[in-house]
């Protein structure tokens, strides 16, 4: 069928649109379920420090384990769970999962959450989170926010003085994917991040002695550095980025090298020390 023939409205009847419409209405259905059905989980990748290797957190890393198609990918379901307004009862659980388990681990291990801008812009968010950290018991300052630039992509809507507001509460916040969006850096001093996570694709050039990445990372780092923030390689696979954000004086560093994202409780085992429930 030609546009021309079909024109605006014809295109949602076109067979492809047509199941992929039908696809995304029945997975929303499935969705909406799944928090009832226990379908979702968290998996926990540790975060070390770049120059030693030791253990300073974890990134919570949601999971939809569907009964007939799987494991469903975050990056697949959470824009979903945007638009059919579930993000805020989903984030609300994994924010409340995440701070009940992160409250039995060593005192010195963080754990990190990803907030979606819809989520940060709903009503009460801020109150949510402080209720989450008072019934947890866990201390504020253990708490990382992740939230990427688009959040700042809504002016008029209040971002900064969420963002203000969760930083009066002592949790931290920090810049995910650092350099893939929309980055004007007068974000940096619209909000106090605590971190800027420098996104794989810096980190792969990098180790590649890609000129403009190495002098990117190099540029970020100092730029962190000079503003207070600590900055996070993402994504680090081998020996050879190790070695290269290392280098580049990154604070920490995430990734396969380190560590897959792991099921509770193993997790646990290292965030606790304990290696009987790291076998368990
Ligand atoms: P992100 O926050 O940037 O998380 C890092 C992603 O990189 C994760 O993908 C992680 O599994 C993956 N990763 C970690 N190390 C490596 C590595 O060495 N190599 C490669 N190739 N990948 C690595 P995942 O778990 O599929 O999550 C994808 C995205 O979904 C996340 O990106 C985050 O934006 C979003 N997401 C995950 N959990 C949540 C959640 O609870 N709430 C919200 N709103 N978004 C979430
Ligand atoms: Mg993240
Ligand atoms: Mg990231
Ligand atoms: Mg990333």
């Amino acid at each position: 069928r030609s546009k021309d023939a079909g024109g605006g409205i014809f295109h949602a009847y076109e067979p492809q649109l047509h199941a992929a419409a039908e696809e995304r209405r029945v997975l929303e259905i499935a969705l909406r379920s799944a928090l009832k059905n226990d379908q979702l989980h968290l998996l926990y990748q540790p975060v070390v420090d770049a120059g030693t290797g030791a253990l300073k957190g974890f990134e919570a890393l949601l999971r939809w384990t569907h009964p007939e198609f799987g494991v469903i990918s975050p990056a697949k379901f959470v824009p979903l769970a945007e638009d059919a307004r579930l993000i805020a009862p989903i984030g609300e659980w994994v924010l409340r999962t995440a701070c009940n388990e992160a409250a039995k681990w060593k005192d010195d291990i963080r754990v990190a959450v990803n907030v979606s801008p819809e989520q940060l812009h709903s009503p009460n968010f801020v109150n949510m989170v402080a209720q989450t950290l008072a019934q947890s018991g866990l201390s504020a300052d253990r708490l990382e926010l992740e939230v990427t630039e688009s959040v700042f992509l809504r002016e008029g809507t209040g971002t900064v003085q969420v963002l203000d507001r969760l930083i009066d509460l002592g949790v931290r916040l920090s810049l995910d994917d650092f350099g893939t969006g929309y980055s004007p850096l007068g974000n940096l001093s619209r909000t106090r991040f605590s971190t800027i996570k420098i996104d794989r694709a810096f980190v792969q050039d990098a180790a590649r002695n890609v000129r403009e990445a190495v002098a990117i990372v190099r540029a970020v780092v100092a730029l962190a550095d000079s503003l207070g923030m600590a900055t996070t390689a993402e994504g680090v696979e081998s020996e050879e980025e190790h070695l290269m954000i290392q280098r580049l004086g990154c604070t920490r560093a995430q990734g396969y090298f380190f560590g897959r994202p792991l099921p509770v409780e193993e997790a646990r085992g290292l965030a606790t020390g304990d290696r009987a429930s790291r076998a368990a």
